[in-house]
Formats: C-alpha cells, sequence, structure tokens
C-alpha cells in the first residue's frame, strides 16, 4: 500500500503506553491514529501490576473490562533480599487491602486496544514506523509500511528500542551498569507461588517468580555483573514443571533519552525511559506516561498551550519520575553487598 493519512496525532506502538495516549486522546476529540508493526495478541513481559494502576484503568475506561478478565490478583510480594525474606504488603485503606494485578499482558493489552478502538481510534495492524519524517527541526509525522502519515504530534510508545530517539539521534544516557534480564515461562503446579510472587536475591543476582495463569508461571532472572545463563535454567522453585517456549532475553539497563518531549513528539513508556524489573511498575508507568502525554497533547491542540511549554513541563515531569525512581532503585540494591548497581554513576 502506498497512500498518505493526515491525523491530529500519530501514535507508534499499541503496548500499554500507546494505547493509553491513544484512548486519552480520542476521548478528548481529537483524531488518533495507532500503529503496530505486530498483530495482536502478541506476547509481552511484564504480567505483576502494581495496585496504583487501579485509577488509571477506571481513567481509560477499562477498569471493569480488567475486573471482568479474571486476572489472579494479589496482595504484596514475598521478597528475600539482604535479610531472611518477609511478605511486603502493598498496604490498605478503608476499603481494605491493596491488590495488584497477575494479567496475562496479550489478554491486558488487547483490553486497551479494544478500548482505543471504541472510543474511534484508528488502528493500523500490522504497520510498521520505518522513518521519521522531520521538517525544519518539526517532527510531521512517519513513513510506514502503510505509506507517510502526517500528524501535527507523533508520540512514540514503540518500547525500549528508543526508535523515535534513534531517528533523531538523540543521546539515550545509562544510569546502571549493563543490565540483561532472562526470562520464561513453565507450565505445571507451585503451590508456593499461588498467591503471591517472589523476589529472592542471592550473590550473583535475584530471581523473580509468579504465577499468572493457571497453571503457568513467569521467571525472570537478572545477574549483578555481565553473566550467561546456562541452556535450560530454571528457578529452583519451579524445578519439576516443564519449560514452555525458550528462554529469552531483555536489555533492561536503567537509562532515558536525553529529550523525552520537543517540537513535534513524546516518548512515553519504555521509550522514554527503561529500569530493570525490580523497580515492578514498567506497566503503570507506562500507562501514565501515556496519560500525561495525551493530556498535554490536548492542551496544546485545543487550548492553545504553548507547545515547547508542554515539551518542558513533560521532559521536568518524566525526569523527576526517573530520578526517584533511581534513588529509591539504589537504596534497594544497597543493601546487596555483592550487588555493583549501586556503585554505578
Ligand atoms: C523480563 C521483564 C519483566 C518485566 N516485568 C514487569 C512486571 O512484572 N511489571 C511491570 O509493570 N513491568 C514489567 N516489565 C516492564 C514492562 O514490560 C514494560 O515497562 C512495558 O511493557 C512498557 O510498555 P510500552 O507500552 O512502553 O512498550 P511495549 O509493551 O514494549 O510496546 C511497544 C509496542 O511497539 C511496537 N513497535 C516496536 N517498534 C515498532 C515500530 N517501528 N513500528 C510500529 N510498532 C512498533 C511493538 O510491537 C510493541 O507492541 C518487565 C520487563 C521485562 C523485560
Amino acid at each position: 500500500m502506498n497512500s498518505s493519512i493526515s491525523t491530529q496525532v500519530l501514535i507508534i506502538g499499541c503496548g500499554p503506553a500507546g494505547s493509553a495516549a491513544a484512548i486519552y486522546c480520542a476521548q478528548h476529540g481529537l483524531s488518533t491514529v495507532i500503529i503496530d508493526s505486530l498483530e495482536f495478541p502478541r506476547e509481552r513481559p511484564g504480567e505483576t501490576f502494581h495496585p496504583g494502576m487501579e485509577p488509571l484503568l477506571k481513567q481509560l475506561g477499562v477498569a471493569q473490562k480488567v475486573n471482568e478478565a479474571g486476572f489472579l490478583r494479589h496482595q504484596g510480594n514475598w521478597v528475600k533480599w539482604e535479610d531472611e525474606g518477609k511478605f511486603i504488603p502493598f498496604g490498605a485503606d478503608e476499603s481494605g487491602n491493596w491488590q495488584g494485578f497477575q494479567a496475562w499482558r496479550a489478554d491486558f493489552d488487547s483490553i486497551l486496544l479494544n478500548r482505543a478502538r471504541e472510543v474511534g481510534v484508528t488502528i493500523l495492524q500490522p504497520c510498521q514506523a520505518k522513518k521519521l519524517i522531520v521538517e525544519k527541526n518539526r517532527v510531521i509525522g512517519a513513513d510506514t509500511s502503510a505509506g507517510c502519515i502526517h500528524a501535527d504530534v507523533v508520540i512514540d510508545a514503540a518500547g525500549s528500542r528508543h526508535w523515535l530517539a534513534r531517528q533523531l539521534g538523540m543521546e539515550i544516557i545509562p544510569h546502571s551498569p549493563r543490565l540483561t534480564a532472562y526470562y520464561g515461562y513453565a507450565e505445571g503446579e507451585c503451590p508456593a507461588r499461588d498467591k503471591i510472587p517472589a523476589i529472592v536475591a542471592d550473590e550473583k543476582g535475584w530471581t523473580w517468580t509468579a504465577k499468572v495463569k493457571p497453571q503457568l508461571y513467569q521467571w525472570t532472572r537478572l545477574f549483578f555483573q555481565r553473566s550467561h545463563l546456562e541452556t535450560n535454567w530454571i528457578p529452583q522453585e519451579l524445578i519439576g514443571l516443564t519449560p514452555k517456549g525458550n528462554t529469552r532475553k531483555a536489555d533492561v539497563t536503567w537509562r532515558t533519552a536525553s529529550a523525552p518531549a520537543g517540537t513535534g513528539y513524546f516518548l512515553v513508556g519504555d521509550a522514554a525511559t527503561v529500569l530493570d524489573p525490580a523497580s515492578s511498575h514498567g506497566v503503570l508507568k507506562a500507562l501514565m506516561s501515556g496519560i500525561m502525554a495525551g493530556h498535554l497533547v490536548t492542551q496544546v491542540q485545543q487550548q492553545g498551550y504553548q507547545e515547547n511549554l508542554a515539551a518542558e513541563a513533560y521532559c521536568k515531569w518524566v525526569g523527576e519520575w526517573f530520578k526517584q525512581d533511581v534513588i529509591k532503585l539504589r537504596e534497594f540494591y544497597g543493601k546487596l553487598p555483592s550487588s555493583n548497581i549501586f556503585h554505578y554513576s
């Protein structure tokens, strides 16, 4: 196909960050196109959701669908870090204990994308962004596998490869040594993991295990020093279960794009900042940054808010949040004498 489309907002990537931005923009009357190089359902890691997501799900109009999906709920995590290990609850208020979700990402991402469709977003899948279109230092769209898409603003939600930042030659600033997370799935029964996920540190790294569906468990392994995982490795507590699919890996070096917003663009979710999964709120951050970018785009398009001020406000907001996360994660890793992550500067 070699057509040309014009829209107010073009969003690249249909993950939680992109879908949240798309829903917000369309709910506020902006013409919105979202594209993804993959057809859904597609697998993504990141199934453990912090309870802080609930108000965001309500705002996006998907709370009921998420509740009806029957995802497993949990009241906290088992954490064995510098000590013997303890259950750390999320917290509670007058309505009861806060509960996180163990959501199968393919199902969760489809709920968000269906909502985007419902509020009038144009969804193109599969459609890959190939080249950014820039005119007079302004991002004005993208050349895609479905032709050129021109837009007043482009939101990059294409994930941790920093597509738009790299197209602009932007610096991606590391804040940790290089970190790789290995992850995989195993089928069977592991009653110890049925109620709460666990993160367990040892002298070489940490292992995360969680139940994500009936009879399906996810594990993640991260080493403090550069290291390779042995073939067919599986966490101790999942031995005896049947591995499902191959072990995969992801670059989870803490990093941030140097300019998360600029003339004609915003970066949301992992496209803007990445932390390792011990931060445990990548999906929450994706939703929140998508909503925030959508809000600022709406202010510019409909309320006459100055674009440069919106970009400045967004960069400050993303930068502050990331800085606080890095401080907290360094404190967390600093409790482990064998972790070198704490010492990185
Ligand atoms: C091993 C591991 C475990 C994790 N565990 C957790 C967890 O338990 N809880 C949690 O909250 N977070 C977790 N995370 C983090 C979480 O996975 C991410 O923060 C989250 O997926 C980011 O969402 P996103 O929308 O920014 O990007 P993504 O979900 O990565 O979506 C990006 C989309 O963009 C599309 N795309 C990419 N390039 C293009 C292109 N050129 N054109 C068109 N489309 C494109 C992709 O196909 C994809 O659908 C984990 C991460 C890892 C690696």
